[in-house]
């Protein structure tokens, strides 16, 4: 079974949100006094877990958790475990997206599941601009994270979103740290998703000016290395690690787009810079049987846009998408 969509492209790459609850509150992805989608309107693990089968049986292959923060997600392990139950049944790969902060508790569990790799998103590693740019987070917790998901032997890929004026003079020892420690590094650019309290326009850093100033530094040599997400890479001549690019500002990744993300209640998005959306949670609470929700997933997914269009509009300084990144997932 495959998902094709308008544009010929095999949609085999499911992101689930599993809440958009989170333990911090980074400056660029919420506001400090973020409202949350009340707990009756969340879909149960079981839901979840049905909806994902689903998915699965109609040709998902990979399957990344995420949220807001999904290790705060209650009883998030019955989940993963569910799950993982599909690897090699289907599913090739399970993963999840988190901020580190509950990782020390959960590394061993995820590892047990099949869990190989994870992302762990780090902006900074100055403990003082770590709480300034999540508001609420504690490095050290983070650092803890980290190294006993290496134990565990999970592999990480750090995620780090280019912040002007805020960490771009950093990223060059943080690259020298994760290669050193056998981690993968991405660069993100910061996309117009949701309200937050700061004026977006003042924190974009488009990284072709991010890679030019680390060009001076280091030499980089594309690769066509592929995770099936939409980072571009390099490999870093002085480290011999690999350093990721996702640039949905600068670069439109769309042609290759593999994915759609799925929320904690149900909502489908074929696309993280669209509006559109499928309810995905009445036909799945209509019926014991999955056709009605497969049918509606094939429905959403023939409507898979070409492609994002992020803008911010000058004029009112409003973001192109109205809801968070926490609702989509990253
Ligand atoms: N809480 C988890 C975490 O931080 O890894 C998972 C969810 S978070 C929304 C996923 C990723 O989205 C993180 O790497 C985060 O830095 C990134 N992100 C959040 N808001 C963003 C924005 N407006 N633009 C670009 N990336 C963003
Ligand atoms: Fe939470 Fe992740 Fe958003 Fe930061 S980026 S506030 S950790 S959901």
């Amino acid at each position: 079974m495959s998902m094709i969509d308008p544009f010929g492209r095999d949609i085999s790459y499911l992101r689930v949100s599993v809440t958009d609850r989170c333990d911090f509150r980074c400056t660029y992805c919420m506001a400090e006094d973020m409202t949350f989608l009340p707990k009756k309107d969340l879909l149960s693990l079981e839901e979840l877990e049905r909806l994902c089968s689903v998915f699965i049986a109609k040709g998902v292959r990979k399957l990344r958790l995420t949220g807001g923060e999904p290790l705060v997600r209650k009883n998030i392990m019955h989940l993963v475990r569910q799950l993982s139950s599909h690897l090699g049944n289907g599913l090739d790969e399970l993963t999840l997206t988190t901020n580190g902060s509950q990782l020390a508790r959960f590394a061993g569990d995820l590892a047990d599941c099949g869990i190989r790799r994870i992302n762990v998103s780090l902006d900074t590693l100055d403990p003082a601009k770590f709480r300034q740019v999540t508001r609420w987070g504690e490095l050290s917790k983070v650092l803890q994270g980290i190294d006993a998901a290496q134990a565990a032997g999970l592999k990480i890929k750090l995620n780090a979103v280019a912040l002007k004026g805020f960490n771009d003079d950093e990223i060059a020892p943080m690259l020298r740290w994760a290669h050193g420690r056998g981690m993968d590094l991405t660069l993100i650019e910061t996309m117009p998703m949701g309200e937050i309290d700061a004026d977006r326009t003042d924190q974009y850093l488009p990284l072709s000016l991010l890679r030019g100033r680390l060009e001076q530094e280091f030499n980089l040599r594309d690769i066509g290395y592929k995770t099936g997400g939409p980072a571009r890479y390099v490999e870093v001549a002085e480290t011999g690690g690999r350093l990721g690019f996702i640039t949905p500002m600068t670069h439109n990744f769309c042609e290759s787009c593999n994915r759609v993300r799925l929320t904690c209640t149900g909502t489908l998005y074929m696309c993280l810079g669209q509006e559109d959306a499928a309810d995905l949670r009445t036909p799945l609470r209509a019926s014991e049987g999955n056709e009605m929700v497969a049918q509606a997933i094939d429905e959403a997914i023939g409507r898979k846009p070409k492609g994002h269009d992020f803008v911010i509009d000058r004029r009112t300084r409003r973001p192109a998408v109205s809801r968070h990144m926490s609702v989509t997932g990253g």
